[in-house]
């Protein structure tokens, strides 16, 4: 206990002989300070004594912080008196909370013509830390200049702190169109493919040098189906997504679900065709009613997050009829095709080749053969074909 006491009462001796003799310096404010670029670094100051005097006019602060740039500073607090030097030190980070700024050049909203290019005026981003990215800033969204409506492109920015930037631009195309596609058809089968029936149609298209486009749906590991693709693409035809399945209340359950469905089968063709599918019909069309089962309002988001997420869809002008039912005959898919094609506009045909629907493959000849005879031309769909939109129903 004895040797305690002495213990203690030396060293407390001890601690004030040495702050009785040395300048202490006492920092205002945190040792280890964090500052934003955008706030900037206002020195707090600090406070020195010695022998209980006040000397903090003494203190000379040698910082080192530029708060223009990220990074850890110091700033050091050195004080002398008497010949006896203190120094004590800071710690400042200057970080990036901010989000780099982006302006859309041309504004937030733009129009185009039917039949005009799109051309995205850019976007310029500037940020306090990076400088100009603006060459870094990802765009998507497809506008889809043959086809009225309104579109929308979305920018996004990150710096190199992970503070995030997005614009949206609204895109109308209204107005005249530019010029009119007048006498072309476009022959579009849904649902396959069908060994029973794709392979006829491709026959049939082959003997007559006419290109087609082909919403297909998952075709499983069947080689014999990824074959017929493979040989419609070398015949100069299209393939589009129909969707990896055609369930309507799984694929029209959600966005999320849709898009899976889309994602999934792009995926898959992308793997085994080397192909990158951007064209879509939507099952049952954009038009369709039965999503509202599943999901209310479900198409009125579908056809703008398509468009964001870069496909470009169309339904169809013309209807072949063949599916009110299997076997519809052949005349009357033949009528129906003569009686609503219109050689003042381009012509989208519905049509379907999956197993059931043999008498599209044999009513193929003779329209062909007819719409030849009429002047008609034949192409396949693009990103830069006129599509058709229905009104959206749901
Ligand atoms: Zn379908």
């Amino acid at each position: 206990m004895t040797v305690l006491i002495i213990g203690c009462v030396l060293g407390g001796a001890a601690f004030a002989f040495y702050w009785y003799t040395t300048p202490q310096i006492v920092l205002e404010g945190d040792k280890t300070m964090e500052v934003t670029m955008k706030d900037g670094y206002r020195e707090p100051g600090a406070t020195a004594s010695f022998s209980f005097h006040d000397i903090s006019d003494h203190i000379q602060i040698d910082s080192r912080v530029n708060d223009d740039k990220v990074g850890t500073y110091k700033v050091i607090y050195t004080v002398e008196y008497l010949e006896k030097t203190a120094t004590a030190e800071r710690t400042v980070n200057v970080i990036d909370k901010e989000p780099p700024e982006l302006a859309l050049l041309g504004g937030e909203s733009i129009s185009f013509r039917p039949g005009e290019k799109f051309e995205d005026p850019g976007v310029t981003a500037i940020d306090d830390s990076d400088g100009d990215i603006s060459s870094k800033v990802a765009a998507k969204g497809f506008v889809d200049t043959t086809c009225k409506g309104s579109y929308e492109r979305v920018y996004d920015i990150s710096d190199s702190y992970g503070n995030a930037a997005s614009a949206v631009r609204t895109v109308t195309v209204e107005g005249e169109p530019v010029r009119k596609v007048k006498g072309v058809i476009y022959l579009t089968f849904d649902d396959g493919p069908s060994a029973k029936v794709t392979d006829k149609v491709l026959d049939t298209l082959e003997k007559h040098k006419v290109p087609a486009t082909f919403f297909v749906i998952d075709y499983g590991t069947d080689q014999e189906k990824i074959k017929l693709m493979k040989r419609a693409i070398k015949d100069g035809c299209t393939i589009g997504i129909h969707g990896y399945s055609h369930d309507y209340s799984k694929i029209y359950a959600s966005v999320p679900d849709f898009m899976e469905n889309v994602t999934k089968l792009h995926d898959k063709l992308k793997a085994d065709l080397d192909y990158d599918a951007r064209i879509m019909r939507f099952p049952g069309g954009s038009s369709n009613t039965v999503s509202e089962d599943y999901c209310k309002g479900i198409m009125t988001n579908l056809v703008k997050e398509v468009q964001i997420e870069g496909y470009k869809y169309s339904d169809w002008n013309v209807d072949s009829t063949d599916a009110s039912g299997n076997n519809i005959p052949v005349n009357k898919l033949i009528n129906s095709v003569k009686d609503n094609c219109d050689p003042e506009k381009f012509n989208v045909i519905l049509m379907h080749d999956s197993d059931a629907k043999e008498t599209t493959a044999k009513a193929l000849p003779k329209i062909i053969e007819w719409a030849k005879k009429e002047g008609y031309e034949f192409k396949a769909m693009t990103m830069d074909s006129p599509a058709v939109h229905h009104k959206v129903n749901n």
